[in-house]
């Protein structure tokens, strides 16, 4: 049989960084210092090479081991060794460290950036890289218990052996917050922690989802007699023995199925205390705030990724005599796309410098807003980007399928939907003059939809407070919408920032590709580079 004509591969073998330009000019703006290494990671990143990695981690997922050979407990995780090369990958890179290691300028942009560009091959990775970056906030506080753990938490070299803290060049660290009756009300913690003589605590319960189980160690939630309190509980105790913890399961997912994530259980485990008892809660939350902006950036990662395969595969394929590319509805539909994914990436760029400059307004307010628009637009836009590929997206040979399957824990870990939602009203009634401010600033904008959502905003924040909760989402989509057509209007084109400004203020925008996108042709000529 002859092959037919009209196929197109799956665009692999380029350089991520390199042929995306917006990505590109950013960080030439926010981290020059950046643009070598990370030309270096996108080429490595884009290879075929790295998508075989990703592919072999998330079809050869993680296997639990509990016992030996001869039943003794071991709660063992085998890995295939495509998932420890991605960790090493990362970790090489400085990605899960470096911006606690400097106070380079653009630090945090260059790390976003890295992240994102991993994130758009594999993202599973990223969950253990996150949960060890932003462990490091809250140890730091500790310093008797950070001191002898620095060095391996700034190691760029990927330990993978099971082996007690004081024998590993680097660690892995994870969180557990999350029991049966609920990980989004935490105050309903079971687990309890006693403390000993010797000031440590033996921690006895159980968590319902804790990923990376074989961490180093995790920043546990337990209940004391003054409340929930956050605790260092390592895999190994300090005399070298493995900790009074077992995996009972690991979860089968929907996506994330390179990442191991399970279920646990404490019998008496060894624990040191972080902070002060009855103040886990917050602990937690300033890490929270760490992992929220690293599911933006993942969650913009998947946009991208995504995206970028409809548009390669537009352009090369035809239907009815012309390429899709060309054809006008598919260009509104790809330019649609192309604007979600550079709103997204410039957002995730703006709250990264809010982190590094320690701004409330992007940190506290922005962060959690982000979290929900962003994460939620990866769903429906990764759908999108799968149905542009026609059947070839949805069978498991390509890697839209994994995308997609990938899209939804961004939405629902580190605090889900709703409760971002809230967490922006918390924010606002914490900082109002904070939140104020900003609306001030988007009602400095040029664009009159911009004045008009900013003014209708601040009506409802400063109205009867009674009313608001409900009308959570409604005020973080607006702070999302606002921010990202004053970011587009800053650093875009002026094509890409009208248009934005079109077609996201109307009411007509609940389809992707429903509003006309003016000039959509041009959007996608720049959107990526051959
Ligand atoms: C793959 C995966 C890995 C995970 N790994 C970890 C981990 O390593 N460590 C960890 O601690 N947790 C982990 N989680 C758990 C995750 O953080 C929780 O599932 C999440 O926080 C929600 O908690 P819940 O599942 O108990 O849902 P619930 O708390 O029961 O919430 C259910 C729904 O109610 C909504 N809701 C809650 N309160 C309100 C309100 N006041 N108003 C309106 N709506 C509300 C929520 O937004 C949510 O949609 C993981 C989850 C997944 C899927």
């Amino acid at each position: 049989m002859t092959v037919p004509d009209n196929l197109v591969d799956e665009w692999v073998g380029r350089n991520l960084l390199a042929t995306d330009p917006a990505l590109l000019a950013a960080l030439r703006a926010q981290a020059p210092q950046a643009v070598e290494p990370l030309t270096r990671y996108g080429a490595e990143l884009g290879s075929a090479e790295t998508a075989q990695l990703a592919r072999d981690a998330n079809r050869s997922g993680p296997v639990l081991r509990q016992l030996d050979a001869r039943g003794r407990r071991i709660d063992a995780v085998d890995f295939h060794p495509s998932w420890h090369a991605l960790l090493a990958m990362y970790r090489r890179q400085g990605l899960v460290a470096d911006v606690f290691a400097t106070d380079t300028p653009g630090r945090w942009a260059a790390f976003a950036a890295g992240c994102y560009l991993h994130g758009q091959v594999e993202a599973g990775s990223l969950c253990p890289a996150t949960m060890t970056q932003a462990a490091i906030p809250v140890l730091q506080k500790q310093p008797e218990l950070f001191a002898p753990l620095r060095a391996r938490f700034f190691s760029r070299e990927h330990d993978p052996r099971d082996l007690p803290l004081a024998d590993k060049a680097s660690i892995w660290v994870g969180m557990g917050m999350t029991e049966k009756q609920g990980g989004s009300d935490l105050r309903r913690v079971q687990t309890t922690a006693v403390e000993q003589a010797d000031g440590s605590y033996l921690v006895t319960g159980h968590k319902w989802f804790f990923s990376a189980p074989t961490s180093d160690a995790h920043l546990v939630l337990a209940r004391t007699e003054a409340g929930p309190t956050c605790f260092w509980l390592p895999r190994h105790t300090p005399d070298g023995a493995r900790n009074a913890m077992q995996v009972m399961r690991l979860k089968d997912k929907l996506g994330n199925r390179s990442n191991a994530s399970s279920e646990v259980e404490f019998h008496g485990a060894f624990a040191q205390r972080l902070g002060d008892e009855g103040r886990g809660i917050p602990t937690l939350i300033e890490m929270a705030g760490y992992t929220r902006l690293n599911c933006v950036i993942g969650s913009a990662a998947l946009l991208r990724a995504g995206f970028v395969q409809a548009l390669h595969n537009a352009r090369e394929r035809s239907a009815f005599g012309r390429l899709l590319a060309e054809q006008p509805l598919m260009q509104t539909v790809l330019a649609d796309l192309a604007l979600e994914s550079e709103a997204a990436m410039r957002l995730m760029l703006r709250l990264a410098r809010g982190f590094e400059n320690a701004e409330p307004a992007w940190q506290r307010l922005m962060t959690p807003a982000a979290k929900l628009w962003v994460c939620k637009r990866a769903i429906e836009c990764g759908g999108e980007a799968m149905e542009l590929l026609g059947g070839n997206g949805y069978v498991e040979d390509g890697v839209l399928a994994r995308l997609y399957r990938e899209a939804p824990v961004n939405s629902i870990w580190e605090g889900s939907g709703n409760v971002m939602a809230l967490d922006v009203l918390r924010a606002v009634a914490r900082e109002p003059d904070v939140a104020l401010a900003l609306l001030d600033e988007f009602a400095a904008s040029p664009d009159a939809p911009v004045r008009a959502e900013a003014r209708s905003l601040r009506q409802l924040l400063t109205g009867a407070p009674a009313a608001l909760e409900a009308q959570a989402r409604r005020v973080a989509q607006g702070l999302v919408l606002c921010a990202q057509a004053a970011l587009m209007r800053e650093q875009s084109s002026t094509i890409a920032a009208d248009a934005f400004v079109a077609t996201r203020f109307g009411g007509d925008g609940r389809l992707l590709g429903a509003q006309a996108v003016p000039r959509a042709a041009q959007i996608l000529d720049a959107a990526l580079a051959s």
